[in-house]
């Protein structure tokens, strides 16, 4: 099964001479119940995958799907609903509202949205993260670190089937980036969600069950390869 997928995908941003292809003719499956990390050069067009995926961003050609459903020509009001739904974001720069608690900050998409969270699965969450005794604290009072856990809590708090995280250990240091990647594999493993990452370090990657290459807008490698499983 794919909890998302592409086929033909390409992005092109602008047009005429100054226009820049940022994804040529994108296939990706991306498995459920797995943690795929997109690496590549800088812009090689991960973002820009990981954002028509995520349908964020419209495409130029081809067709994205959710699950099994076509997000490609879905309205705006659908597409927010999806993403609020189903979706959840690790942004790199931790995108926290300062005026408001950790605990009100990791409820707030679903607060907005008008759900309730699922008390025994935000609790899952919250011990998960080590954020316990941070909830009552604003973004100021709490370390990078912490402050990335609680983007981290705010994008599982739904319970997404889907999360997204663009480079998520780019501000961390390296003892707080291997958490948040043991977090995010938690995730997978423990708490059966998909996570797709965004990332240019190898050592973030690692962590990750499958690694696509993006190379000027396509895909130039898949580790682990997978047309060599049938020679296993
Ligand atoms: P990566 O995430 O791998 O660094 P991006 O997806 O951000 O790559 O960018 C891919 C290409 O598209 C780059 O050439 C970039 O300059 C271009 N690009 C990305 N976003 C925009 C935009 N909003 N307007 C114009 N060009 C863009
Ligand atoms: P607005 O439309 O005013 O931008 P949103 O509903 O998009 O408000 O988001 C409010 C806040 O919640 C933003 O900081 C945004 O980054 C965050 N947010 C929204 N949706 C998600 C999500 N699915 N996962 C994580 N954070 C989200």
């Amino acid at each position: 099964r794919t909890a998302a997928r592409t086929r033909g995908l390409s992005k092109t941003y602008g047009s005429g001479e100054t226009a820049v292809t940022a994804l040529d003719s994108v296939d990706v499956d991306i498995r459920e119940g797995r943690f795929t990390a997109v690496m590549g050069p800088s812009g090689s067009g991960k973002s820009t995958l990981m954002y028509c995926l995520a349908g964020l961003d419209t495409v130029t050609d081809g067709r994205v799907w959710i699950d099994d459903r076509e997000i490609t020509g879905l309205g705006d009001a659908e597409l927010t609903r999806l993403r609020r739904d189903e979706i959840g974001f690790v942004f790199q720069s931790f995108n926290l509202l300062p005026t408001l608690t950790a605990r009100e900050n990791i409820t707030l998409p679903m607060d907005i949205g008008g759900r309730e969270p699922d008390p025994e699965w935000l609790d899952t969450v919250i011990d998960t993260l080590r954020l316990r005794d941070r909830l009552e604290h604003r973004p100021t009072q709490l370390s990078g670190g912490q402050q990335q856990r609680v983007a981290c809590a705010r994008a599982l708090a739904s319970r997404p089937k889907l999360v997204f995280a663009d480079e998520p250990t780019g501000n961390l240091d390296s003892r707080s980036g291997l958490e948040l990647l043991g977090f995010l594999r938690r995730a997978v493993d423990e708490l059966g969600q998909t996570v797709v990452m965004v990332t240019h370090d190898p050592g973030a990657a690692a962590h990750a069950d499958l690694v696509l290459y993006l190379a000027d807008g396509r895909i130039v490698d898949e580790m682990p390869d997978p047309t060599a499983e049938a020679v296993l």
